[in-house]
């Protein structure tokens, strides 16, 4: 049976807090492969201003591409409407069937994950592992302990938000993002003049 790991978001842009979640928690759980899916409109994100699926899509593959535990999906960004990450284990599931499925989520996520399309459901299609994130408390209380583990991982301060800004400023995100998510930020011109 493939140990598949999920890491969902929205990647806009991928960082290497993402990297370093999804490599911590392939080692921890010995997984054979880890998907990154892209987000098509994310549900936390309605009225924000968010990249484009397909630029978020191509630095997605561009920052796994080394990897070969690595691989990207689709799936999100190719149905229509919302994302609800039900959808997305319901669509693995049927894609690849057979896999048993690690969804990997950090801190600040977890906590929201009761508020989540179909939550009970969640809990049975994937082993749901929660990682640790600077600023914020990793707490999961009132989740099934069966179905949520824990793992700490190399602590990154890096979000999307924050090289968001700092490419508008005109600030390096060198280091903070893959060399060819740089390059491809720079060549597509984004993050100028968002919000
Ligand atoms: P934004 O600031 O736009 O929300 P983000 O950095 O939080 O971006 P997301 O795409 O929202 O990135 O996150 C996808 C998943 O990765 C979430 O489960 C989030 O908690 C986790 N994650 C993001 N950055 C880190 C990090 N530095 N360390 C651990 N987990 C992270
Ligand atoms: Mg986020």
């Amino acid at each position: 049976m493939t140990r598949l790991g999920v890491m969902g978001g929205t990647f806009d842009p991928v960082h290497h807090g993402h990297l370093v979640a999804a490599s911590e928690v392939a080692a921890t759980f010995g997984l054979d492969e880890v998907v990154f899916v892209p987000t098509g409109q994310p549900t936390f994100k309605q009225g924000q201003d968010v990249t484009r699926a397909e630029d978020r899509y191509l630095m997605t593959v561009i920052a796994t591409a080394s990897n070969p535990q690595f691989t990207v999906s689709r799936v999100d960004i190719d149905r229509e409407g919302l994302t609800y990450t039900v959808d997305t284990l319901r669509d693995l599931k049927v894609s690849r069937p057979g896999a048993e499925l690690f969804f990997i989520t950090g801190a600040d996520a977890i906590e929201q994950i009761l508020t989540w399309k179909d939550a009970e459901e969640l809990f049975s299609m994937a082993q749901f592992v929660a990682v640790t994130r600077p600023g914020h408390t990793l707490s999961v209380e009132g989740l099934p302990e069966e179905r949520v583990k824990v793992v700490e991982i190399p602590a990154l301060a890096i979000s999307s938000t924050d090289v968001r800004a700092r490419s508008r400023a005109g600030k390096p995100v060198w280091y903070l993002v893959p060399d060819g998510v740089v390059q491809y930020i720079a060549k597509h011109q984004l993050y100028r003049g968002m919000s």
